[in-house]
């Protein structure tokens, strides 16, 4: 997203990605509305809505027979009230196709970076590597973007240090699909069902279901030890009506384990270098808000770096001013998703009996200015940010 941007206000960029396709299973398939408003902005939201989506307007908890709606997007008022659920690689297709209309834009696949290249304390640009190639190729820039996501290799590279945020998250998803049948409801959307000790996320992908059995940090040997028929009538007990389904998950392999970290830089720049999205702030699942964050420090960085980049004029005020404005609302999300693992996660996944929403949370749900507050915190983020011409 900020190749795109940079690129259409003129500037030149090399983007390397380590892959060699965009497809990757078990990865963020959301579009949050303040995403979606971005993308109106740049002109490819009609694009995007042609391609094969779902549309989730709430987020639902279920404890026992008790339903719970915590963030209803149809409420908000932006142009697109519901989260777009759509596979992350047709959606990074599209971007980069879009980017590469720009003569100015450069993407080269399978380009795994390995190191920086540093003179005089300055980050100069990377040196790079194609699997089965030998030897390592150069691209020299005025300025290296590290977006390499939550096991950046450049954020240790350049030595810069986390410290954790939101609180230590208290668990692990492992994430698996089960197949959707035709008579499955429409429209499901995202699903929280609370058990006894355990919790487990539905997605509906409208081809298959997602689903993340969430499980106390550290426990997935203690999982695997018990066998999938375990996990299997773990997951039919909470979700009864897969039961007739759960048998399709037949080895360990088929699905994938996310160990929950929650972190963030405390200094996001080096003279010639700047980290962005989960390189710079590892986000947790909760809410589903990484991606939207990801793509609100694209904007902001854009909006601050494209005339100096192009100018010439670059200084590490710029790199610190795009700290400025994007660390106060991400320290915000996670201190309130660092809240949400205190007060739900935790508590499910440490209770013995039937798991109740704590009194507070279904009161605060209940207040008409206050109940708000998880959908819009989930849609744009601590603030919407505007795309500049
Ligand atoms: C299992 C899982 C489920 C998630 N679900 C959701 C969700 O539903 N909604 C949501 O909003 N967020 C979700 N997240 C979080 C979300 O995926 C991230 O917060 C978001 O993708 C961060 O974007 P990013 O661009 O910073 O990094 P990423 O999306 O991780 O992108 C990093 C890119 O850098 C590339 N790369 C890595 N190393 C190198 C290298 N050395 N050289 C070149 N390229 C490299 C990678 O191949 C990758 O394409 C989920 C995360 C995981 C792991």
């Amino acid at each position: 997203m900020l190749a795109l941007m940079l690129a259409r206000r003129g500037v030149r960029v090399t983007l390397l990605e380590a892959h060699r396709d965009f497809d990757r299973e078990f990865r963020g398939n959301t579009i949050n509305p303040s995403a979606m408003e971005v993308l109106k902005r740049l002109g490819l939201e009609g694009k995007l809505l042609k391609l094969r989506h779902a549309k989730v307007w709430r987020f639902t908890v279920q404890a026992g027979r008790r339903h719970k709606t915590f963030a209803d997007f149809s409420r908000l008022k932006t142009w697109y009230p519901y989260v777009l659920m759509l596979p992350q690689a047709r959606f990074l297709e599209l971007v980069a196709a879009e980017a590469q209309r720009y003569s100015n834009f450069r993407l080269v696949m399978g380009a795994r970076v390995k190191d920086l290249i540093a003179e005089g304390g300055v980050v100069r640009g990377v040196r790079w590597r194609s699997p089965g190639e030998d030897g390592t190729r150069e691209v020299r820039a005025r300025l290296t973007v590290g977006t390499d996501g939550r096991f950046s290799r450049l954020r240790r590279l350049a030595g810069l240090e986390a410290g954790a945020a939101g609180g230590s998250p208290p668990m692990d998803v492992f994430w698996f699909n089960l197949p959707r049948e035709e008579e499955d409801p429409e429209g499901a959307g995202a699903v929280f069902r609370c058990g006894r000790g355990s919790l487990l996320v539905l997605m509906d992908h409208f081809e298959y279901w997602q689903v993340g059995y969430i499980l106390p940090k550290g426990h997935y040997a203690r999982l695997k030890e018990a066998g999938l028929p375990a996990l299997r009538r773990s997951v039919a007990a909470l979700a009864p009506e897969f039961a007739d389904r759960v048998g399709t998950l037949e080895e360990w392999g088929e699905g994938s384990l996310l160990s929950v970290e929650s972190d963030r830089l405390r200094r996001w720049y080096r003279p010639g270098l700047l980290l962005l999205g989960d390189a710079a702030h590892v986000i947790s699942p909760v809410g589903g808000i990484g991606i939207n964050l990801a793509i609100q420090d694209a904007v902001v960085a854009a909006n601050v770096l494209a005339g100096p980049l192009k100018d010439g004029r670059l200084r590490e005020r710029h790199l610190r001013s795009v700290q400025l404005r994007r660390e106060a609302p991400t320290r915000l999300v996670q201190a309130a998703q660092g809240l949400a693992q205190r007060w739900v996660v935790a508590g499910v996944l440490g209770s013995r009996g039937e798991y109740r929403l704590p009194l507070l949370l279904r009161l605060l749900l209940r207040a008409p200015i206050l109940r708000d507050l998880p959908a819009r915190l989930i849609a744009h983020g601590a603030w919407p940010v505007r795309v500049k011409d």
